[in-house]
């Protein structure tokens, strides 16, 4: 079986876990305090960082921190994992479902702003398979409506905009660590920001609400006699953790990262005469985090099964979460979010993907795409004759 994906751990990181498993303490402790400074000079060393257990707990914290509660609304595109959804009604706010532009994946502008009311307080773009679309527009809305910017990174670590990293500019950015995603801690995730009640809120949040630990974890040692003002959470991150993503990020200039560019590149290339699938747009300085396409044609399900059947797994990025039951079950209707669903396909791609499994892979796509049987089984537009390879 060819993986959709898969984490990529060395002997480096092994003996770095090993190293950390000496210590006295496996909490959260000086281990961290040297990723957290590392991811931000990495970043540009402008902004703090505060690594937490997940993704998901970064987004809640950053949702926590701007004071979001019940009562308020916050924009979100509806094609992402339910993480972001999750973090944002964690906090009692409700998450307005937006759709999406069907170029890029990012959240669609107009739409978003259709839907601002005096109750919305918030905007989550997702960079979605780590390209983001028009984020300078989204800024642009968000500070003429007087919205706070927490960015859902997950996909994004690494990724450059107007020559800029992702994490470098900007409101607050989320990124997340767990096993699959452009670095890995195990799990794991960060919150980035320059704004000093965020940085303040997150670090006492992250454990438990209790005032100041963090420097004291930092420092192996106790809070004993603290105070307590916020519902805080158990969010932190072990030094076990933060070990390995120390690790990855050396790794991701010279080794994670160029792998992904050149395995992005091929897919692009021997698929580009494809007509029966689509790209997404990918603007320079993209780290590309998976590769989904769009099979045209109603053909996405009988693709997914053929390539299931010769043993590559292919996945579907994402279900959109306004059809989820507990995000109304599809009450209202985004048509752009709902075709791409039917549309969308990811196929295989992490860093041990060798060049031969890619060409396997599109060699399957095509000889899938060309076959005149499987044209002719199309049916609706009757039009067989038309190569989609
Ligand atoms: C991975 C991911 C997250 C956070 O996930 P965790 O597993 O909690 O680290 C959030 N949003 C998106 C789009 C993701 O892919």
């Amino acid at each position: 079986m060819i993986k959709l994906a898969r984490s990529v751990i060395g002997t480096e990181e092994m003996q770095e876990v090993q190293r950390v498993m000496t210590l006295a303490f496996l909490g959260m402790g000086k281990e961290v305090k040297q990723f957290e400074e590392e991811l931000g000079s990495y970043l540009g060393g402008e902004k703090r960082v505060i690594c937490v257990n997940t993704g998901t707990a970064a987004l809640h914290l950053a949702a926590q921190s701007i004071g979001l509660k019940a009562g308020d609304e916050v924009l979100v595109p509806s094609l992402t994992f339910v993480s972001t959804f999750q973090a944002i009604s964690a906090t009692g706010a409700k998450p307005i479902a937006c759709d999406i532009d069907s170029t890029t994946g990012f959240i669609d502008l107009n739409d978003a702003a259709r839907r601002i009311t005096p109750n919305t307080k918030a905007i989550f773009p997702v960079h979605y398979a780590g390209a983001t679309g028009n984020l300078m527009g989204l800024y642009d809305l968000a500070r003429s409506h007087k919205l706070r910017v927490v960015e859902d990174a997950a996909h994004a670590f690494g990724t450059s905009y107007d020559g800029k990293k992702i994490g470098s500019f900007g409101d607050i950015i989320c990124f997340s660590f767990d096993g699959i995603k452009n670095i890995t801690s195990g799990e794991g995730g960060a919150i980035v920001t320059s704004d000093p009640q965020v940085i303040n809120d997150a670090s006492d949040l992250r454990l438990l609400g209790v005032m100041k630990d963090s420097e004291k974890r930092y420092q192996n040692q106790r809070s004993w006699e603290f105070d307590v003002t916020a519902q805080g959470w158990r969010y932190h991150m072990s030094d076990i953790m933060a070990a390995i993503g120390r690790v990855q990020l050396r790794r991701f200039e010279t080794e994670f990262k160029p792998k992904r560019l050149e395995m992005a590149k091929l897919y692009r290339k021997l698929l580009a005469d494809c007509t029966g699938i689509r790209f997404f747009e990918m603007h320079p300085g993209t780290v590309p985090f998976m590769m989904p396409i769009r099979v045209l044609d109603h053909r996405r399900d009988p693709l997914r099964k053929y390539l299931l059947e010769n043993q590559v797994e292919v996945g579907i990025h994402y279900k959109p979460n306004h059809l989820l039951s507990f995000y109304g079950g599809g009450k209202i209707s985004l048509p752009v979010a709902e075709t791409l669903y039917s549309e969308l396909l990811s196929l295989p791609f992490h860093p041990q993907l060798g060049e031969n499994d890619i060409h396997q892979v599109c060699e399957q796509i095509m000889s899938f795409l060309k076959d005149p049987e499987r044209m002719s089984l199309r049916g609706a537009r009757g039009d067989g004759a038309i190569a989609l390879c």
